[in-house]
């Protein structure tokens, strides 16, 4: 990349080490001489922006982390819950099967069948 103002070659480090140039930014790359100020001062606000965006972006990624073990417990915790749902419904809906069985409609069948529907939930609990 050649600078518009000086002339002068920045070959390495890209676009944000030529606008360290631009914007006189001193240690990076020698500093143009030949850039008009409100150019400078524009560089110089370009190159603050990209370092802030840095600093968030790994503040970001440092939260990630903690973020991520969150979505992992309220994903863990959302399926036991179901489990748990499962396991309350899955006797109720024998017993619902029973009463919907047109086979069986012996009330004192259904009684045994609620019975054990119970005694099943208690103790998965
Ligand atoms: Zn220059």
């Amino acid at each position: 990349m050649m600078c518009i103002y000086c002339d002068k070659q920045v070959k390495e480090g890209g676009i944000n080490r030529f606008k360290a140039h631009l914007a006189g930014q001193k240690g990076q790359v020698e500093a143009c001489k030949k850039v008009p100020a409100d150019v400078q001062y524009q560089m110089k606000q370009l190159l603050e922006q990209f370092e802030k965006n840095k600093k968030r972006k790994a503040q970001l990624m440092s939260k990630t982390p903690k973020l991520k073990n969150l979505w992992n417990k309220s994903w863990t915790r959302f399926w036991k819950q179901c489990a748990d749902i499962v396991k309350l419904t899955k006797p109720l809906f024998r017993v619902l099967r029973i009463v919907y069985s047109e086979n069986k409609p012996a009330m004192g069948f259904l009684y045994q069948a609620m019975y054990k529907a119970r005694e099943k939930m208690v103790r998965r609990f």
